[in-house]
């Protein structure tokens, strides 16, 4: 059976959907590609013209490192794949700039960024309190990376995935119910003559039925079906951090595909 995606629920942050038919392997890599292989933008420095704030510059570097900004991935090289040769030029690095007193909160949406378009994801994040005759001037540059060089170019927050089982009831059954009570997740019901299965999707495998029967009439049993829940940072839409993890994964296969031939 061919693999496929079923999407669940889907808003702009979240989405849950079922991958069917792979093994844990690669359901594991696809999980693993969107959270470290999908590049996005973040601060990586930042220039400090004046900060009397009570913060130091580093701990304000940190802050504005993790903001999430919308990444158009078409506009920006990677620096190391940059015709700059890693220098930083407009292709692969953008900046923001800061120029406020206090008494003032400095929220993500005070930065001026080079390009319209590009952008803190989240307008009303407070990045630190400026009191009266406080100033922040800054410049800060933002550049792509990936998760698996730091976890502020992640472009999801959550990606977590589980088994979704298969529970099967034998005839061996006597309806005694025990199943349904020692079940913490509400998966079980009584249907009619039959103990059915009311939500396989709440199973979360802790095996609590199979001790109670004394029958080993029950059998939860894995499947190569995985329910995902990931969650966006805002800086790429979601659809975007799946297609472009498949993307890396299928050109990493056929990497190793050349590879292995080129051995063989
Ligand atoms: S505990 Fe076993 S015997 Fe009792 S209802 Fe559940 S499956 Fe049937
Ligand atoms: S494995 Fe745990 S969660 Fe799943 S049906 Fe059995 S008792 Fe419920
Ligand atoms: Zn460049």
């Amino acid at each position: 059976m061919k693999p496929k995606i079923e999407i669940l629920e889907e808003s702009d942050f979240k989405i849950r959907f079922i991958l069917k038919n792979v093994s844990p392997a690669l359901a594991n890599s696809f999980r693993r590609a969107m959270k470290a292989e999908v590049p996005t933008l973040a601060v990586d420095y930042v220039d400090f013209y004046v900060n009397s704030s009570y913060l130091y510059d580093e701990i304000l570097a940190h802050r504005l490192g993790m903001l999430p900004i919308k990444t158009d991935l078409e506009k920006f090289n990677m620096q190391n794949e940059c015709v700059c040769g890693g220098e930083g030029c407009p292709n692969c690095q953008i900046s923001f700039r800061l120029n406020v007193e206090g008494p003032k909160v400095v929220y993500s949406e005070d930065f001026i960024s080079d390009d319209p378009e590009i952008v803190f994801a989240i307008d009303n994040i407070p990045v630190l309190e400026l009191f009266e005759g406080q100033q922040l001037m800054l410049e800060a540059v933002a550049r792509l990376g990936t998760g698996r060089e730091h976890a502020k170019f992640q472009p999801v927050s959550v990606c977590a995935y589980k088994i979704i089982p298969e529970i099967e009831i034998t005839e061996d059954c006597t309806l005694c119910k025990d199943c349904i009570e020692a079940c913490p997740r509400d998966v079980l019901e009584a249907g009619g003559d039959k103990i059915a299965v009311k939500d396989v999707l709440n199973c979360s495998l802790c095996m609590e039925c199979i001790k109670v029967c004394e029958q080993n009439a029950i059998k939860v049993n894995e499947t190569n079906n995985f329910l995902f829940t990931v969650e966006a940072t805002g800086a790429l839409p979601l659809r975007v951090v799946m297609r472009k993890a498949l993307e890396i994964l299928r050109s990493k296969a056929e990497e190793m595909n050349k590879i292995i031939e080129e051995i063989q």
